[in-house]
């Protein structure tokens, strides 16, 4: 923790790096995953949202009073939200009506100006809502657009990956990380490959199109993000809701760990890579914490 912080800004990053090799299935597989909630807006999305609007800023993206727009499920709503705040910025939100309850008292409560979609439209029905109010007044928007914003991956690039090569003294073997932009995957990724091109890279999605892993996104059914590189994984994933929520329960439960549903997919995505090899040292992102999901059924369903 910083001492002396002046704004949320310093706050951003530097999380902890989690030993979770007791949930390990190979005793010769470490697997370490990054505490995102540790950020002041409680996920990994601060680092994106703070990084596009800085770089928004130093363009002259937001002069003239341009309120911010984009749309989101969640996460970088409530990221946008907060730096918005702290700099004195409009935000405008287009989220699907589906979010936490928690989630919304969020945005309401650092004054972000809401417009819902319908549930049944997911993230793609925020996002041509987003796209149709921007191309009806561009002069009034900075559209951060997240899913094609190339700061996004940058962030991840430029922070997540040295702090992980850090954390690890670059012993790393395997990186393992849910996609919804894409941005944590593709800049982390690119970046381990540059730094040593034997760390395989693999990539977690949900396994169909209707499933309760927030934050990602089933691409084959989806809007593809344009930030998106296809090419860049070695293996790609598809995990269960039930996989995910499984192990969630079973972190709190058993270890005091408050994970979030894309984090639990992330580990049990870890925990098939580390079935396969014979040893290793994997490392998962935990995108956020089990708070915004309290209200989920599956709490009780074992
Ligand atoms: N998990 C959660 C909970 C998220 O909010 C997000 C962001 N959509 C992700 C995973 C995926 O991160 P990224 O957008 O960087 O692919």
């Amino acid at each position: 923790m910083q001492t002396g912080a002046r704004s949320v800004f310093a706050l951003v990053g530097n999380t902890p790096l989690l030993d979770l090799s007791f949930a390990s299935p190979n005793r010769r597989v470490k697997i370490f995953a990054k505490a995102e909630w540790q950020n002041p807006g409680r996920s990994i999305k601060d680092r994106a949202a703070s990084r596009m609007l800085r770089a928004a800023l130093r363009r002259g993206q937001l002069e003239h009073d341009k309120i911010l727009l984009d749309s989101t499920s969640g996460n970088t709503g409530v990221a946008y939200a907060l730096f918005g705040a702290a700099l004195g910025i409009r935000v405008r939100l287009v989220v699907p009506e589906n979010v936490s309850a928690y989630q919304k008292n969020l945005l309401t409560a650092y004054g972000a100006d809401v417009i819902w979609t319908p549930a049944s439209e997911s993230s793609d029905g925020a996002i041509r809502v987003a796209r149709a109010l921007f191309e009806e007044s561009p002069a009034r928007y900075f559209y951060a657009n997240q899913y094609g914003n190339a700061e996004n991956w940058r962030a991840h690039y430029f922070g997540t990956a040295r702090e992980i090569w850090k954390q690890t003294r670059g012993l790393l073997t395997h990186f393992v990380a849910g996609l919804g932009t894409s941005g944590t995957f593709t800049g982390t990724g690119r970046k381990f490959r540059e730094l040593n091109p034997a760390i395989r890279l693999i990539s977690v999605q949900p396994d169909s199109p209707l499933h309760g892993l927030e934050g990602l996104k089933h691409m084959p059914t989806a809007i593809v993000p344009a930030i998106y590189d296809a090419n860049l994984a070695d293996e790609n994933l598809g995990i269960e809701t039930e996989a995910a929520q499984e192990l969630v329960r079973d972190l709190a439960r058993r270890k005091g760990w408050l994970i979030g549903l894309s984090s639990g997919a992330a580990l049990e995505a870890a925990r098939r890579v580390a079935a396969k090899i014979e040893s290793g040292f994997i490392v998962t992102i935990f995108p956020d914490g089990g708070h915004r999901y309290l209200e989920e059924r599956f709490w009780n369903e074992n």
